[in-house]
This record gives structure tokens, sequence and C-alpha cells, in this order.
């Protein structure tokens, strides 16, 4: 029998494990009489279906060896920036898996749901109140989709008022790809704003795009380099004053949790990444959640349905549409199994815990910042946020991708590359508040080595990784043509 392997020194997987007559089970003979079924539903060939034979165990060992093939937050330190790999309270699955709450039908009425309800619209509050923002609607399904969700409602806002001439939206030159991606979808321009020598928006440059043919400002805050936008009051004045309203990027809103609301700051609409700040499994492991918060004069706007109470008297939760709502984003009622994640991680921290929680990412991070910029310098030599650039390619034939690479071989999952487009060969590192000082110092020690093996033995790099179930993958390639199933 053929089998399959990986090019891997560590424990091979075998995929051709079945052996005729092999069980996992044995069922008691039917006591069910034989009923003979119509001929065009009847299989042809017996051999076709050619189930796999195997064990219990047999069984069990492929999947398990399987699980091991990936990096996950549950085996190793990962690091991605701008990703927010936290751990993920394992009392959040006992939540979201109460049969209370797993069993119930989408489509099950208001007055059968009402505690479904009930964590829905304690939770848009919790998010509205974490946040300075007025009402929250739960509906997106991950962070893009809240994108799109704020364009499109500042979008209706500019045009309940009769001004169609705004085509354009100003999004600086830091950020995530999403947002331009945003932009265009929501049928708008973008006006990339560059960034200063400091790593944050040139606010020159940006008062200069302003005008009436601007609908709006994109804006990630702490941005993508780590670093906290210490102009963003007069950043918003300046968008506000042109008639243009303020979207928050909220993917980085683990490093302000409990210090700063972006609806303080002046942020008219921002979606939150359930999955990153609030510990939703994500990234290969989960869908996500993109709830948006909206300041008074955007909330009308917001995606339907939410949850509302009822009259004074009877305090029913209900569905309800906001005023002037751009519709639905999302069928049913939003990912509901991670707003119930979500619910719980914010209820397991309370108030203290969540500023605690951004607390310790923001020191973790400027700890790991001082530790390996020998190894390789960071970019903007400031205090970080939760998160900081340093620079992969400093030695001579390395590139950011060996030495990501390389790390895979140290048990670590490779921080985010290449990524953001403001510095070249970037290596984005975000510990997150979850690991201790030990991780910390032993990832530190792991670049260090492997920032002497690239002055040592590049070869080393290039070749990398060693050590994983699959070795470099020609990423190109990938992306063009995909596949997923395993094939003979
Ligand atoms: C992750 C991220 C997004 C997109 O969020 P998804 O939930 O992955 O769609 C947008 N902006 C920034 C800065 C991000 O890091």
């Amino acid at each position: 029998m053929s089998s399959y392997r990986f090019d891997s020194p560590i424990p091979p997987l075998l995929y051709e494990i079945s052996r005729p007559g092999r069980r996992g089970v044995l069922l008691p003979e039917s006591d069910v009489p034989d009923t003979p079924l119509p001929d065009n539903l009847v299989r042809s060939d017996a051999d076709e279906l050619r189930l796999p034979e195997v064990s219990e165990q047999d069984v069990v060992r492929h999947f398990t060896k399987l699980s091991h093939a990936n990096m996950s937050i549950d085996t190793n330190f990962y690091p991605l920036g701008s990703c927010t790999m936290k751990y993920n309270p394992k009392i959040n699955e006992a939540v979201a898996s109460h049969p209370g709450f797993a069993s119930q039908h989408p489509l099950g009425r208001e007055e059968d749901t009402q505690g479904a309800l009930a964590v829905m619209y304690r939770l848009q509050h919790m998010l509205a109140e974490i946040s300075g923002f007025s009402a929250v609607s739960l509906q997106p399904a991950a962070g893009a989709q809240g994108e799109l969700t704020g364009i499109l409602m500042i979008r209706a806002y500019h045009e309940s008022r009769g001004d169609t001439k705004r085509t354009k939206i100003l999004v600086p030159d830091s950020a995530h790809g999403t947002n331009p991606a945003t932009v265009t979808m929501a049928g708008y321009q973008t006006v990339e704003i560059p960034s200063n020598n400091r790593g944050t928006v040139d606010l020159d440059a940006l008062r200069a795009a302003c005008g009436d043919d601007v609908a709006g400002l994109m804006i990630t805050n702490p941005n993508t380099a780590g670093l906290f936008e210490e102009d963003i009051v007069a950043i918003v004045d300046a968008v506000h004053g042109c008639g243009g309203l303020v979207y928050g990027d909220g993917a980085n809103f683990n490093a302000i949790l409990g210090i700063v609301r972006p609806g303080d700051l002046g942020v008219d609409v921002m979606h939150f990444n359930l999955h990153k700040t609030f510990s939703t499994p994500h990234g290969g492991g989960g869908p996500g959640a993109g709830p948006v918060g909206a300041a008074p004069v955007l909330a009308p706007f917001l995606p339907g349905p939410i949850v509302t109470r009822g009259g004074t008297d009877d305090g029913d939760y209900r569905f309800t549409m906001p005023e002037n709502t751009i519709g639905r984003l999302k069928s049913f009622h939003g990912n509901f199994g991670m707003l119930l994640r979500a619910y719980a991680y914010i209820m397991m921290h309370g108030a203290d815990g969540l500023r605690a929680i951004s607390d310790n990412a923001v020191l973790n991070a400027n700890y790991l910042r001082v530790l390996t910029e020998r190894a390789f310098p960071v970019k903007f030599k400031r205090t970080c946020m939760h998160e900081f650039i340093s620079v992969g390619s400093v030695y001579d034939g390395v590139s950011t991708m060996d030495v990501a690479k390389r790390l895979l071989d140290y048990g670590f999952h490779a921080p985010t590359v290449y990524f953001p487009l403001i510095v070249k060969d970037a290596l984005m590192i975000e510990p997150t508040e979850s690991e201790n000082r030990e991780t910390l110092e032993t990832f530190a020690d792991a670049l260090q080595a492997v920032a002497d093996e690239a002055q040592n033995n590049p070869d080393l790099l290039h070749d990398a990784p060693h050590t994983t179930p699959l070795r470099r993958l020609d990423e190109v390639s990938a992306v063009r043509n995909l596949v997923l199933r395993y094939q003979r």
C-alpha cells in the first residue's frame, strides 16, 4: 500500500494506515429488519466508499500527531505582531459550550431566547463602556467586516445630510491592508497620509489633505508600529474641522484597555476584534467577531439587529433595528459563540483586570524590546505600546524571512514579517500580556542565537526551518494554487 510522509526528520506522519479488517468499534448484530432500498439509492460498487479501516488507537494517534504539526498558542509562544495571540482561557470554552447556549437555534423566538439576548445586551454595554461609545452592534464577523461597516455608516451619514461631494478617505501609510481595501469596497478613494520619522502620522500632511471632499479618516491607535499617536486629538480636530468623520481601527485595543477610551478622543466609530483583545481563538483556530461601537452622531446608522430592552415594566430583551440602520452585515446574530467567549473573558477580568491586561501587555513588549535590540535593532527607538518593530535584514545575505523561518526551529512562532510597509524588512513582535518573564527571556536568547548564526553560519538560516513537518513552503504557488484536500 502506498504511503505518504512529510519530508521531515521528526516523527513522520503516515496517511495510508488503513488495513483490511481493522476495526475501531464492534457494533452488535442489527436487530432491525432489512428494508429494501429503491434501486437508485443503492451503492453499486461496495468498494466505492473506501472508508479507512483502522483501530481507535490508530485514529487517536493520527489526529494527535496532526494537531502537533501546527504551531498554536497552547503549544508555542506566538509573538505575531498586530494579531494579539494571547492565551485563550479554557473557561471561555466551558461557557460557549454550555448546552443552554450551544443548543439554541438561530431562528429561536425572542421570548424563548431571553438568556442569549441578555448576554448580547450586556456585552454591547460593556464594550460601549470600555471604549467610550454610546452604542454597539455585535453583527460584524471580523475586524475587516467591522471596518466596512464603519465606512458604510460614515457614507450613510453624509448622504443623510445631502452631502454627496465627499469621495475620499484618508489612511496613514502605516495602516493594515484591510483599511484601503475597505475604502475601495465602500466606493471611496484612499488618500495615503505619510508617517513622520517618529513612526506616527505627519500632522502637517494630514492637515493639508483635509478638505470638503474628505468623508473621513481611518486611524489605528496605537498604530501598527506599536506607537501611540500622540497627536490624536489634533488629528481628530483636523478631520472634524473639514466635515469628515473618524474611523478607529480597534485591532490594537489591547494596549489601552482601561487607560484611554477612543470615544473620549473623538473617534466616531470603531471596531473591536473580540478574537484579539478579548481572547477568542483565531488564526486558523476559529472564527472572529468584529463588533462596532459608535458615537451619538453615528449610532442611528449602526447595523442591526441590536438588542434593546422593552418597555419600562417588562424589561424584556428584544432585537431592534437602529433608526437609520445601514441594514444587516451578517446572517442571524453575529458569531454568537465568540460573543459568549468575550463576555466570559470580560466578566472574569472586571474593570481592574482589563486595565492590568494592557499594563502588562505594554510592559512585556518594552521588556522584550530592550532584551532583543542587540540581536536585531529596533526601528523606532522609543517606548512602545503592546508591540514593536525590529529590522530583520541587518546581517549580510540573511533576510527577514530567513530569521523568521529559523525561529521555528527554536520552537517559536515567527513574528509578523514585512509589515507594516513603512519599515523595510520589518519583524513585528507582539508578546501579549499572557507570557511570563521566562518565556520572554528564552525568546530573546533564541533571537540572539539566530543573530549569531546569521553571522557564522548563514546557510543554516537559508535552509530553515529544519525541524518542522514541512520545510520552507513555496508561498507564491500556495496562494495561486491552494490545495487543501489530502490527495493520494
Ligand atoms: C487584525 C487587523 C485587522 C483585521 O481584523 P480581522 O479581524 O483579521 O479581519 C485590521 N487592522 C489591524 C491593524 C489588524 O491588526
